[in-house]
């Protein structure tokens, strides 16, 4: 008998979704609940692959499989596919083991041909249904397994809707239908040099094998790529019998989410069109109404469709995102799926679900993906602002983004890449712009519902998007947009509200996010769960109040240079790293000292009671020098007018600078290597630190101060700077007859210093891994330069597989890590290790962090939430798996 490729629907489970594809398990698993759906079955992925290995042929084996579910069907349905009198008509669908909404290709009607439209037109008395969904499947089946050009249809379809004095496709009367089939057999005839194939079984194979095609299209291996979908997995093919949701006034086809998909509101919410198939709503063509209007229409559908959207939720323990379609007023129910969402609405699912007691709060914390929390840490528009309102669509996916005009997705990938922050704006929304979608910060179109393929995608990549926008035309040929009696131009700033579905002429003003009450529900679930403790990476008394508030449980890192970034501190700061000599120097670190001693006492403040680890400063001196080429230019100027005084200044001041220029500033005079060049520039922070720390200790406040020193590779450093700290804080701790216990600490992020860990810990009370630096030093990546110019084809053309400044490089970065540790803690056990960098808020780095026994992540205030949700992940996953710590030595 040979395997089995081919699947009925009673033979499927929900359980074979890497077989049978998502689609069509999730189809068997409904007929086995009992649900109404069209009989069918399922042509599974291996079929899809053989069909690959084998040149893209469909094996005679599997034909002869599809034949037989055919027959079977058939059998079921009382009716036989191309038959006089009783035509079966059946839909072609792909579907693969992880759902990729609209990616491939999908063909309804097949089956039909001049004879059985006509039997279709006799037996149901309605002409115009039959003709309508004639033509729609010459135009499906044309533009998919022909390869004619779709929108030589399209204009068509126009001529005639304009011909008969109509607007809408389904006011087209039969005779005119009848006229359209026969101009798009013309055009097929035309474009391929054939009659359209009017043998079903030749339609059902050649639609099979598109389908399978279908895989590889563009748009499909976009959606791959960007989902890390594996390019191996093939699509099933479903063959269902039809049901027509064209059939007339008590008629059509909907989507329902089983909550909302924007903001995740315990209701039933969708969409619906009457007399209309579902590729109409799928495709983005025309702008649905709410489901109320099924409600009001046929209000026992909508009661049946309840009813088991609420079963599907429970069977599913998971928001659902289901077609139906309804067929003189009978429910037929053609997918259910797991809804896409928007951040804002998962978290709300979630936390709702684990309250109602569907789901586990382990199950809820394990369902957030850490990074897609960040659309909800991003501003959005301020609500009491005056706004130049252009128009409003319907808000498809929450979050507000400014950007500049774009009318196609090529033109949005190009300005993307020169750093431009687009927005695309398109007529209608279809899958094909997935690369412009990827590109633009967010998606405006004129047509289409928040169900449409486009809006669901949009909420998957998190872009705001706003669709349906019909108070608006766009003139593609013109490059302009009107809004009611306004035009605007390719390249014009707009800002589009994903949330309220406002459009707003130029920059809208934003504010910082707030958090829902799920949201917080959620980040305290995290923070009782976890067991790593999380704190954070802050510069000043303002950022650590906010990180102390989201739930930092210290300072993990504190950079000190951050507080003399602004313009007053910078003045003093640049005449102290000018100074010539250690004199001088000391002379504007004594102005500079009160003003570090005020942050410090800020932040000790802000965390009362934890840990504070202060970093000496770190980095290249250059950093706080003026340009060398703006000076010159000014010297220049200062010649011409003749101001001799200021003139002498800036040549002396270019003079200086060009004695401090490196040739590669990140691997220069910098860290520790500053701090013991110029051993006054420790001391004095050193002072602001002690004095700082002293000065709340005799106020009563708990502080615990550490210091840390950057850019260590040789033990020798580490010991040079620690006996310059410990003097220091000698004579500070006499002056002030108390004293303290500050550590000092190691901050690993060279090599080096990871494989002589065990050197290095002889004078270092304990370390913080700074991953950054280390991913940069480990691979001889300079961040900046890696994403802006090569990161990007490395990623394309999978020479690496993740970004290592977003995901760890466990191989390579991790074993230096792992490394330091073992060593560290061979000379020093119980060494406390932190780590801070952008790795703590990734969810595998995470895990890696607290598999390999750290004693803290350290986070941005902003990005602390996705801290804390990974860290609650990783004490999940390894309470379920426990992994073996680093072994001692
Ligand atoms: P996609 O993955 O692009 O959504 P689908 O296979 O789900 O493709 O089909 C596209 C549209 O056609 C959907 O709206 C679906 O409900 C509708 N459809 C598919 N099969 C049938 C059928 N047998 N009868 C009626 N409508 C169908
Ligand atoms: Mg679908
Ligand atoms: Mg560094």
């Amino acid at each position: 008998m040979g395997q089995k490729y081919v699947y009925l629907f009673s033979e499927g489970s929900g359980a074979m979704g890497d077989l049978l594809g998502r689609k069509g398990a999730n189809l068997a698993d409904m007929i086995s609940l009992g649900l109404p759906v069209p009989y069918g079955f399922t042509i599974t992925t291996e079929a899809c692959r053989r069909f690959y290995d084998e040149g893209k042929q469909i094996h005679p084996l599997i034909s002869s499989q599809i034949e037989d579910g055919l027959a079977t069907l058939e059998q079921i349905t009382g009716k036989a596919i191309g038959h006089p009198t009783r035509p079966l008509l059946v839909s072609v669908r792909s579907g693969s083991s992880i759902s990729m909404p609209g990616m491939m290709d999908t063909i309804l009607n097949l089956g039909i041909n001049d004879k059985t439209a006509e039997s279709l037109a006799y037996q149901t008395n309605q002409p115009a249904f039959a003709y309508d969904s004639y033509r729609r499947f010459i135009q499906m089946f044309a533009s998919i397994v022909l390869d004619v050009d779709s929108s030589l249809f399209e204009e068509e379809l126009l001529r005639m809707k304009d011909i008969a004095g109509v607007t809408r496709d389904s006011d087209l009367d039969a005779d005119h239908l009848a006229d359209l089939i026969n101009r798009y057999k013309k055009i097929v005839s035309e474009e391929t040099g054939h009659c359209f194939p009017q043998d079903p079984i030749e339609q059902l194979m050649k639609a099979t094998g598109a389908v399978f095609d279908s895989w590889y299209n563009q748009r499909a291996m976009i959606y791959r790529r960007i989902h890390k979908i594996p390019e191996h997995l093939g699509t099933a093919v479903t063959i269902q019998e039809m049901v027509f949701g064209n059939a007339g006034v008590n008629s059509g086809t909907g989507i329902a989410f089983t909550r909302h998909p924007s903001t995740g509101e315990a209701s039933l919410f969708g969409e619906f069109l009457l007399n209309a198939q579902g590729e109409d709503i799928v495709a983005g063509i025309r702008t649905p109404s709410p489901l109320s209007l099924l409600q009001d229409n046929m209000p026992v559908v909508y009661a049946q469709l309840k009813k088991t959207a609420h079963k599907l939720e429970n069977h599913y323990r998971d928001m659902q995102d289901i077609e139906f379609t309804v067929e003189n007023s009978r429910l037929f129910l053609l997918q259910t799926r797991a809804a896409k969402r928007t951040a804002e609405a998962a978290i709300k699912v979630t936390v709702d679900m684990a309250n109602e007691g569907l789901i586990s709060r382990d199950e809820a914390l394990l369902r957030i993906n850490p990074s897609n929390l960040s659309p909800l840490l991003q501003y959005t528009i301020d609500p009491h602002s005056v706004l130049d309102l252009l128009g409003t669509g319907l808000g498809a996916s929450s979050g507000a983004a400014t950007g500049i005009i774009v009318f196609d997705a090529e033109e949005a990938e190009r300005l993307h890449r020169t750093g431009l922050s687009v927005i695309l704006v398109r007529p209608e929304t279809t899958p094909e712009d997935i690369h412009g979608m990827v590109a633009s910060d967010g998606v405006l179109t004129i047509r289409g519902g928040v169900t449409s393929h486009a809006a669901v995608v949009a909420r998957d990549l998190g872009k705001p998007s706003v669709v349906g926008c019909e108070s608006f035309t766009v003139d593609l040929e013109e490059r302009r947009l009107h809004a009611g009696d306004r035009t605007l131009n390719e390249g014009d700033v707009i800002t589009i509200c994903g949330s309220s579905g406002q459009v707003i002429n130029g920059e809208a003003p934003l504010v910082p996010p707030r958090f829902s009450d799920e949201f917080k529900t959620l980040l305290q679930w995290a923070r009782d769960r976890k067991t790593l403790p999380v704190l954070a990476s802050v510069n000043s008394p303002r950022e650590a109040d906010l990180s102390r508030r989201m739930g930092a449980e210290g300072v993990g890192l504190c950079r000190t240079e951050q507080m003399f970034k602004d313009p007053h501190r910078l003045g003093i700061v640049t005449k102290m790293m000018l100074a010539h000599s250690a004199y001088e120097r000391r002379k504007y670190l004594n102005q500079l000292i009160p003003i570090q001693k005020d942050d410090f006492c800020g932040i000790f403040r802000a965390m009362e009671g934890k840990p504070v680890t202060i970093r000496l400063i770190d980095p290249p001196l250059h950093e706080f020098l003026p340009n060398a080429e703006v000076l010159s230019l000014e010297i220049e100027r200062a010649r011409v007018a003749g101001d001799t005084g200021e003139l002498k200044q800036k040549i002396a001041l270019l003079e200086r600078i060009q004695i401090l220029h490196e040739s590669n500033p990140a691997f220069g005079h910098r860290g520790c290597r500053l701090g013991i060049t110029y051993p006054e520039i420790y001391e004095c922070q050193t002072r602001a630190i002690a004095e700082a720390a002293l000065d709340l200790k005799r106020e009563g406040i708990h502080v615990y101060p550490r210091i840390i020193v950057p850019l260590l590779s040789h033990t020798n450093e580490m010991l040079a700077v620690r006996v310059n700290v410990l003097n220091t804080l000698e004579q500070v701790y006499t002056q002030y007859c108390d004293r303290m216990d500050i550590p000092i600490g190691a901050f690993m992020e060279l090599p080096r210093a990871c494989l002589t860990a065990d050197r290095i810990v002889e004078y270092a009370d304990f370390f913080v891994y700074g991953t950054n630096d280390l991913t940069q030093s480990t691979y001889g990546f300079s961040r900046d330069d890696a994403e802006g110019k090569y990161l990007a084809y490395y990623l394309d053309h999978k020479i690496l597989q993740d970004n290592p400044f977003v995901v760890l490089d466990q191989e390579g970065v991790g074993q230096l890590i792992k490394i330091g540790i073992e060593k560290g803690r061979s000379k020093r056990p119980g060494l406390k290790i932190g780590v801070c960098g952008d790795h703590t808020s990734e969810q595998q780095s995470v895990l890696f962090f607290q598999n390999e026994g750290l004693d803290f992540i350290s986070s941005l205030p902003h990005r602390i939430p996705m801290s804390l949700l990974s860290a609650a992940q990783a004490a999940i996953h390894t309470e379920k798996a426990p992994v073996p710590t680093t072994k001692q030595k």
